[in-house]
């Protein structure tokens, strides 16, 4: 089978071709036997067709066109049920997005940083938002983990203890659940608990963004952009504001 839109058609050499030409029919055969896969790219065909439409001031033409001036950055989980432009009914162009585990601000991540950098300083976003959410299973491990620790003979907590100490996940979570530990949370029912380190945790990574070189210098330039934290509920569908919000010295 080849793949007529396929990225590698056209380079010179046979050799790569052949191998070229394999790997994208490769790639083509093992997503057309998954229906999940199947059922999203039908339906992100019917929602394309229907979105100018439905959109009367939207073109995908002109969106391509032009360069992205999303006023928001949006620092969420991963977890599907807090999918953001779905969440805000936003359309595409309104929301740039950085989303990994536990909405994590990690000062050494180079590609939260990177993802900051870029919105503030070429983007011009005036918000940048953290977000997190109820029954957060990133935070809840990081709960469990603190209540009941796995310690190390250096005194850190293995977040996951099923997994490799250095795996990456554990790596990952290592900043929540310490600051999960200092929280003393042990004569909480585990519901309270987790929703103060959900919140706790949205605070924290607003600080860290406020640390960032980024901030620092966006805000000594006197530059309009705020830093906020955000709360949402998966059992209403609802955001709220924690009133965290930083910004320029007026
Ligand atoms: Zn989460």
């Amino acid at each position: 089978m080849h793949l007529k839109g396929c990225a590698h058609r056209g380079i010179g050499a046979n050799v790569m071709s052949n191998v070229a030409n394999r790997f994208c029919s490769l790639t083509l055969a093992s997503m057309s036997t998954h229906a999940a896969l199947t059922h999203l790219l039908s339906s992100n065909t019917q929602w394309a067709e229907k979105f100018e439409s439905a959109n009367p001031g939207f073109s995908f033409q002109k969106s391509a066109s032009e360069l992205q001036r999303p006023p928001v950055l949006w620092i969420g989980c991963s977890d599907s049920r807090v999918p953001e432009s779905v969440i805000t009914n936003a359309k595409p162009g309104d929301i740039f997005v950085h989303r990994n585990i536990a909405n994590q601000v990690h000062l050494d991540d180079d590609s939260a940083l990177s993802a900051l950098a870029f919105a503030v300083n070429s983007l011009g976003v005036e918000h940048v938002v953290v977000v997190g959410h109820s029954e957060c299973a990133g935070a809840k491990a990081c709960l469990d983990a603190a209540q009941n620790p796995s310690v190390n003979e250096d005194g850190s907590i293995t977040t996951i203890p099923s997994l490799p100490r250095d795996a990456p996940l554990n790596r990952w979570l290592a900043p929540l659940t310490g600051f999960v530990a200092s929280l003393q949370l042990s004569g909480k029912p585990t519901n309270e608990a987790l929703l103060v380190v959900v919140e706790g945790n949205i605070k924290m990574q607003v600080e860290n963004l406020c640390k960032t070189q980024t901030m620092s210098n966006a805000w000594a330039s006197k530059k309009k952009v705020w830093v906020h934290g955000w709360l949402y509920d998966l059992a209403t569908g609802r955001l709220k504001d924690l009133e965290v919000s930083r910004g320029p010295a007026s």
